[in-house]
């Protein structure tokens, strides 16, 4: 005879290990509530850049005292669609992890949190509303809980019970290599972005403690994975790394358009959706690691305090509008003019030659500049950003200014 427990003595499950759900499993029972943490793989190299900004290692110091897990990168290169480069040093670094190390990390840590909370490693298959709260399904067991969390990442498989499906016009394509740091040029302190003409997307190459990260992302609809690997790989090739040893990857990233963001929904009766699941990704610079991070969070916080409708208010608060914004300037960032050229290459014209602007570049790269303030920004420092590029000739110098250099050469060494 099966005895049916008070809901408030059922645990909270949570679908999904990654970032956003063990951090949520942590602070839930650090909180005191019991919690049931499933993840398919625990700790494992989702397909990922790695890289976290300096705005998550403020908010979460834990992650920069990581030490050997991560590696801590100072200097940037830029690179316009038509090959123009410069490098420049980042005021904060950013701190590049192996997602296989940032998972373990707060997997870990949820570990730690005590007693109240069980890490299965299990693939949940279903979810279902009962009298008392839900029913997950696993291959192994079933199991009950009073609330369900979904961090179950960009293919959350669970999305269509609650909402709509997710269009492919609010999803980027990625496609990658990790490459051993044998196979790669330079000693792993230089991070590199290429902009591309005509996608909606760059390439990086992130250098990891042992091992660089090397992807490309575009809009779903706009290329194909297959077409963006073939650039991917000619790039690397041209710039000296080598792929035998490499491994392949491919993956989602949510990029949701402006309209999504407004009518989204990431939590219910009984329910919450966090990170990847909820959509809450940068769409210009694919950042999602601090927003898994901060959404699990303040779900956690909502749920502590009683009150798990607060998540949605804190998040349209916090969260949203800076969102938002990012994707409704995504296009012209990607594909619009600015004094009659590319934004993308007037940026990188820019860095080279403004002290100014690299400060700007630096913090938008340190996730200190938002987007709300930052066409107030660029309107305030615009007389010395002229200034400084009119004294290099506001051309296309192909010298070394100040703490940059700048070239049209393919490499600058
Ligand atoms: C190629 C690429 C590069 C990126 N680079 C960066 C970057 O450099 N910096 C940055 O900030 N962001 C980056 N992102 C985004 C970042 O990877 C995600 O935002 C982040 O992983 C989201 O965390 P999450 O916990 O929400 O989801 P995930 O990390 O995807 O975790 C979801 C977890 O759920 C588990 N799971 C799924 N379904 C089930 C199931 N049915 N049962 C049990 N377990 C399940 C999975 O095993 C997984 O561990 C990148 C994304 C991609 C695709």
């Amino acid at each position: 005879m099966s005895i049916k427990l008070p809901i408030a003595e059922l645990p909270i499950a949570i679908v999904g290990g990654g970032p956003a759900g063990a951090l949520a499993a942590a602070l839930l029972g650090a909180g005191g509530r019991d919690v049931l943490l499933f993840d398919e793989k625990l700790a494992w190299e989702k397909p990922c850049g790695g890289g976290v900004t300096h705005k998550a290692l403020e908010r979460y110091p834990f992650l920069a005292d990581a030490g050997s897990g991560s590696n801590l990168v100072e200097h940037c290169e830029l690179i316009s669609p038509s090959g123009q480069r410069v490098r420049f040093q980042l005021q904060h670094p950013v701190a590049i992890f192996s997602r296989m190390g940032l998972n373990g990390l707060l997997l870990e840590r949820a570990r730690r949190a005590g007693l109240s909370v069980e890490i299965r490693n299990e693939r949940v298959t279903r979810v279902a509303r009962t009298d008392d709260g839900w029913q997950l399904i696993t291959p192994q067991r079933e199991y009950k809980a009073s609330y369900l969390i979904l961090a179950a990442g960009a293919r959350n498989p669970f999305r269509a019970q609650f909402l709509s499906p997710i269009s492919p016009s609010d999803l980027m394509v990625t496609a990658g290599y990790f490459i051993p740091r044998g196979s790669s040029p330079g000693d792993g302190s230089l991070m590199q972005i290429q902009f591309l003409q005509g996608i909606t997307g760059y390439i990086w190459v992130f250098p990891r403690a042992d091992h660089v990260s090397a992807g490309i992302a575009g809009k779903m609809g706009e290329i194909s994975t297959g077409e963006l690997r073939r650039i991917l790989e000619k790039w690397l090739v041209e710039n000296r790394f080598r792929l035998d040893g490499a491994g392949f990857y491919s993956h989602i990233l949510p990029s949701f358009r402006a309209q999504t963001f407004e009518t989204l929904e990431v939590c219910g009766n009984g329910w919450a959706m966090i990170g990847d699941s909820a959509g809450l990704v940068d769409p210009i610079t694919g950042e999602g690691l601090y927003y898994a991070l901060r959404s699990a969070e303040l779900c956690a916080g909502a749920l502590l305090g009683g009150q798990p409708d607060d998540y949605r208010t804190q998040l349209a608060e916090e969260i949203l509008p800076e969102l938002r914004l990012a994707a409704r300037v995504s296009q012209r960032f990607y594909n619009g003019q600015v004094f009659g050229d590319s934004v993308l290459k007037r940026m990188v014209g820019l860095t080279a030659q403004s002290a100014t602007f690299r400060e700007l570049m630096s913090d938008l790269f340190a996730g200190i500049q938002g987007y709300g303030d930052l066409r107030t920004r660029l309107y305030r420092i615009l007389p010395a950003v002229l200034k400084e590029g009119l004294a290099g000739t506001f051309g296309w110098p192909w010298n070394k200014t100040g703490n940059s250099e700048f070239s049209a050469n393919p490499l600058v060494e």
